[in-house]
């Protein structure tokens, strides 16, 4: 089956919220991305909001507020929970009821009456604050782009820079929860050990190769029984939605603790996401073929179907903006690093669902996978710092004067990601943002 679209992508639909309908809005009727917020500053607890245009909805209110019945009003009284772990469990149903209900709510030809009680739901977003919007009970970190794996495999092993694994498997690791943050975390600078070149003993110091990882984070809506599997054509169903990653990754810690078993310390310290979560029926109109190349091993047959390679492919364009502590002290503007598409991803979100379950694990509400780093095939798209500066032999010259081989203290890494296309509206990710505090005095 396509994928299905219906009045709620129609282009042309406008809000009452003048804000909403303004050109670059990242929120416009036709997105209604989730989170989890409250006023900033405040003891309130946090509750389940919308965004349209400069606002948001506050999911708790509107469920009390006698607008919503039925599926829908189930749906926004999970939603006013501080976690969405509940909702997201409900389904696709309850999760189109919802945003069925919201659109008919926000749309401009609505009765004067409701807008005047939707008024009293909306929260400024300058005015509020995001948590995690799920407890997140395991993450799992992928590794599915082949121009990204290219890249950093080239630097390091150049007649051999990519394991034949990755062209039959959508490689993936177990990662870390507790340091998973909201966009405008701010971490230190990790301690670990290195093994300098040509060294005979590893160094215990800061960090000298901090690096972000531009990445999708997809939460897990519906999960499955231990035992049993999602199938790729099922995928769909079991995510709720997307929002945008940073996997801060110690390159020099990486590379010393990382044989045999994988990243540890080196990824463990800090992980950002923004707060706003695009679900899949928002993001519907922006599928694409997914294609594999004649030269390459076609997938195995749990990985293949017509509707992968029907509407696999997801373009979602995603920039990466570096803002210096030198930036912010003069009031300059960040500078644009890398702008590419997710839709270059080696393997589908789809294929990373199947394969994570192919063995009977089972997924949990609010499970969270990152994509892996994201680079597109041109020099301008790639997705981790490494890649630009080639392992920091070949720095970046920012337009200020400033170089960097891998991040300094003070740098905060900003990520965008919007859609876009013609005959449909544009809709936006808004913002990931996180920087880097020096590390503590080492002993
Ligand atoms: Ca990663």
């Amino acid at each position: 089956m396509i994928m299905q679209l219906d009045h709620t992508h129609d282009a042309a639909c406008k809000s009452w919220l003048e804000s909403a309908d303004a050109p670059g809005c990242d929120f416009p009727i036709q997105n209604l991305p989730f989170a989890v917020f409250r006023r900033a500053g405040t003891g309130e607890a946090f509750r389940g909001g919308v965004a349209i245009g400069d606002q948001v909805v506050d999911l708790g209110a509107l469920s009390r507020a006698g607008l919503l019945n039925g599926l829908a009003g189930q749906a926004a009284a999970a939603c006013a929970q501080p976690a969405l772990n509940e909702f997201f469990a409900m389904g696709p149903a309850a999760w189109r009821a919802l945003r069925h209900r919201l659109f008919a709510l926000l749309e401009s030809s609505v009765f004067a009456s409701t807008t005047n009680a939707l008024r009293g739901c909306l929260v400024p977003q300058a005015d509020v604050e995001y948590t995690v919007p799920a407890r997140i009970g395991d993450y799992t970190d992928f590794y599915t782009s082949i121009h990204h794996a290219l890249n950093v495999g080239r630097l390091f092993r150049p007649d051999d820079p990519i394991t034949p694994n990755f062209r039959w498997i959508p490689i993936a690791y177990h990662g870390r929860v507790s340091s998973i943050g909201v966009s405008g975390q701010k971490f230190r600078r990790p301690l670990g050990q290195s093994m300098p070149p040509g060294a005979a003993a590893p160094a215990y110091a800061p960090c000298a190769g901090l690096d972000y990882e531009l990445e999708l984070g997809i939460f897990i809506g519906q999960g499955n029984a231990q035992g049993e599997q999602i199938g790729v054509d099922a995928a769909q169903d079991h995510i709720f939605g997307i929002c945008l990653l940073n996997d801060w990754s110690a390159r020099d810690i990486q590379f010393w603790e990382m044989a045999p078993l994988g990243p540890f310390l080196a990824k463990n310290f800090a992980t950002t996401i923004s707060p706003w979560i695009v679900t899949m029926d928002a993001l519907a109109p922006y599928h694409q073929a997914w294609t594999r190349s004649a030269q390459e091993p076609q997938p195995l047959a749990y990985l293949e179907s017509p509707k992968v390679r029907a509407e696999g492919a997801l373009d979602i364009q995603l920039e990466v903006w570096l803002e210096t502590a030198q930036h912010r002290s003069r009031g300059d503007a960040a500078e644009r690093l890398t702008h590419t598409s997710f839709k270059h991803q080696y393997w589908s979100v789809a294929q990373m669902v199947a394969h994570h379950t192919v063995g009977g694990c089972n997924l949990q509400a609010g499970d969270l996978l990152g994509s892996g780093t994201i680079s597109g095939p041109g020099e301008t798209e790639a997705g981790a710092i490494i890649e630009l500066t080639r392992a920091g032999r070949e720095p970046l010259k920012l337009a200020n004067g400033e170089q960097r081989g891998f991040l300094d203290d003070g740098d905060a890494v900003i990520f965008k990601g919007w859609c876009e296309k013609a005959g449909h509206a544009r809709i936006g990710f808004g913002e990931n943002r996180g920087e880097v505090l020096p590390a503590l005095d080492s002993v």
